[in-house]
């Protein structure tokens, strides 16, 4: 079960209002590498693991990050404070409430919208999805996941760091920054006491292709590097000499049934192209100046468009009488 302690996890301290600065937070607050997903992608990976120690792991790792969504929504509150105050009380004339709402990003939708709460959205007012927990229910890939999530994470609190001058929150960001660097440290160590924890999964890759690298682009700019070069590496230049790499015969088929085969035969046959004319099509019906060529034929006179126009005039219906 969950409790909640009435103090927070860290101290929040806000200067003053700025709503602007505000709805730049919510992007850890209900963003993609924010703490709501970080807090989600843990708590279902760790209702799901069999294993007691990384559930444990995962577990306390998901509460602090509901924990840290309670710090960063708190900042969000904290800056959204005045704002929130003079609009629900109309404590101002018009104009300068006007102007006080619309202190830049999205944060007159959080004032007018969300009351200055902090919305379940990222900075640009995008709703937070499920669709950001990509957990796959295999520790070896999960952890991997878990260990981008965090450095993902670091890196969003050190460019949120550099836009605020604001001390108390940067000593609080600083601190959730800090925490991400921690738990990345905790899946990295996770990870690697899975004993064979690479490739993912049981089946091995095949050997043949598990050292191939496709030098897919080549001419000015072509680099070697570790990624591409050494003894570990058989390095594929002549990929058009080399298709398909299996020696098949690179093209792609099926096993139908005589039904199924009769069928797609007769789609094939009704929908096939006519290679014998060159159809007059709406393009000669409308061509105007800027169409460039629309016939190929020699129509034995004037321009092509005023030909296809011929063309398409002998070709109308007379107009039927009403
Ligand atoms: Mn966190
Ligand atoms: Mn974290």
């Amino acid at each position: 079960m969950f409790m909640h302690n009435k103090r927070l996890q860290y101290t929040v301290r806000v200067a003053e209002p700025n709503p602007a600065l505000a709805s730049l937070l919510l992007e850890q607050f209900g963003g993609p590498d924010g703490e709501l997903a970080a807090a989600m992608r843990y708590f279902t990976q760790g209702l799901a693991e069999d294993d007691p120690g990384r559930k444990d792991m995962l577990l306390d790792i998901a509460t602090e990050e509901l924990s840290h969504l309670e710090v960063i929504g708190s900042i969000v509150a904290m800056l959204n404070k005045g704002v929130k105050g003079a609009l629900s009380e109309a404590a101002m004339e018009e104009a300068d409430l006007y102007m006080a709402i619309n202190a830049g990003g999205d944060s007159h939708t959080q004032s007018l919208l969300y009351g200055g709460g902090p919305s379940l959205t990222n900075s640009s007012g995008v709703p937070w999805t499920a669709a950001y927990i990509d957990s796959r229910g295999d520790p070896t890939c999960d952890l991997r996941s878990n260990i981008a999530a965090e450095s993902r994470a670091k890196i969003i609190y050190e460019r949120l760091i550099n836009i605020t001058d604001d001390p108390g929150i940067k000593d609080a960001l600083g601190f959730l920054m800090t925490r991400e660097v921690a738990h990345q440290k905790s899946f990295e160590k996770a990870l690697y006491s899975i004993a064979d924890n690479f490739p993912p999964g049981k089946l091995p890759g095949v050997e043949a292709y598990a050292n191939l690298y496709v030098n897919t682009s080549q001419g000015e700019g072509d680099a070697t590097g570790p990624w591409n070069s050494g003894a570990q590496w058989q390095k594929l230049d002549d990929i058009a000499g080399n298709l398909p790499v299996d020696g098949g015969d690179g093209q792609a088929s099926v096993g139908l049934d005589a039904a199924e085969a009769e069928t797609g035969e007769a789609m094939k046959a009704r929908l096939g192209s006519n290679l014998a004319q060159d159809p007059v099509t709406g393009v000669e019906l409308g061509a105007g100046p800027g169409a460039g060529r629309v016939q190929d034929r020699d129509l034995g006179g004037a321009s092509d468009i005023a030909q296809a126009r011929q063309m398409a005039a002998a070709m109308t219906p007379p107009a039927q009488e009403q």
